[in-house]
């Protein structure tokens, strides 16, 4: 598969690049591997007109916008390699990969929680960073 962009992560990050590259008509591939970091909250707040949105929500009417744009290729999973070739990078993806001049890497970043009783189950709900 040849691309001009590859994004790596396909939350809101993901999202916002990957319009942007679209509206420019590049050929873009987004590959996700589905796991948000707000993932365990019911509501996103103070993200301006959708103050109060499900999180889930936000995410999926981006990736419905985004790929109204015919130059975007959506991929479910984990880029596993980036490796460099001569024009630019080659994205791993197991059985497949792809190429293209420019990575974005939209990964977001993992919280990792402390040991303490009751923590995990309260993450996103009643505790937050
Ligand atoms: C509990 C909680 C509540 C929050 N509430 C709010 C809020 O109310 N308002 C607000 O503005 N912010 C909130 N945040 C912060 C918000 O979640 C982050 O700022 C936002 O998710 C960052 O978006 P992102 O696209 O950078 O990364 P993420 O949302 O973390 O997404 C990263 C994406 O990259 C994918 N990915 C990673 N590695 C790979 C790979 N190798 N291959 C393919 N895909 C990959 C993941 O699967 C994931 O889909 C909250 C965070 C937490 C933890």
């Amino acid at each position: 598969m040849q691309f001009e962009a590859s994004i790596i992560g396909g939350s809101y990050a993901g999202l916002a690049a990957g319009l942007q590259l679209a509206r420019a008509r590049r050929r873009v591939l987004v590959v996700d591997g589905g796991v948000r970091r707000n993932r365990f909250a019911a509501a996103s707040h103070g993200f301006f007109a959708h103050d109060g949105i499900a999180p889930a929500d936000l995410a999926a009417l981006g990736r419905e916008q985004l790929l109204a744009y015919p130059t975007v290729e959506w991929r479910e999973g984990e880029a596993l390699a980036v490796e460099p070739i001569e024009d630019g990078y080659a994205v791993c993806m197991g059985d497949v990969s792809a190429t293209g001049s420019r990575i974005i890497l939209a990964t977001g970043i993992r919280d990792v929680l402390p040991d303490i009783p009751g923590l995990e189950e309260r993450w996103g709900r009643h505790v937050f960073h």
